[in-house]
């Protein structure tokens, strides 16, 4: 179980990761959407989701594949997920309290990167998101 916090703290959360499932994504939408040059995203069981503070700061970005969540106060994005939230949900890294166990075991979108940002070497380069294992 991951538990996670905005920068400001009125959003605290907890999820299910999905063991070993962290990934860098380097896709223009994270790159916006986080102010960055990549995401790290940590796969969680969708339907894991629990918010035990701060619902009422939750602000929801819709697009029609995806969810991007972040706190309306301080604007830290916290996670992705499906819009029928069954199907897909990530966590970024960044918010997650106990981070240090977290290691990506692959680059995505490798082919959007910032040219300057360095792809780790010793893990997978992807085109898109890998396929996630059977049953989630
Ligand atoms: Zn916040
Ligand atoms: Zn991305």
């Amino acid at each position: 179980m991951i538990k996670g916090q905005c920068l400001c703290g009125e959003i605290e959360l907890m999820a299910e990761e999905l063991p070993g499932m962290v990934f860098n994504c380097h896709c223009h939408r994270c790159q916006k959407s986080h102010g960055a040059a990549y995401s790290t995203q940590v796969l969680c069981s969708p339907g894991s989701l629990q918010l035990q503070k701060g619902k009422e700061q939750l602000k929801e970005f819709r697009a029609p594949t995806a969810v991007r969540a972040f706190c309306r106060n301080c604007g830290s994005r916290l996670m992705n997920y499906s819009p029928d939230k069954e199907s897909y949900l990530s966590v970024s890294l960044g918010v997650i309290t106990e981070r240090s166990e977290f290691t990506p075991i692959g680059e995505c979108y490798v082919g959007q990167k910032q040219k300057h940002t360095q792809l780790n070497t010793g893990i997978p380069h992807f085109e898109k998101l890998p396929e996630l294992p059977a049953g989630n």
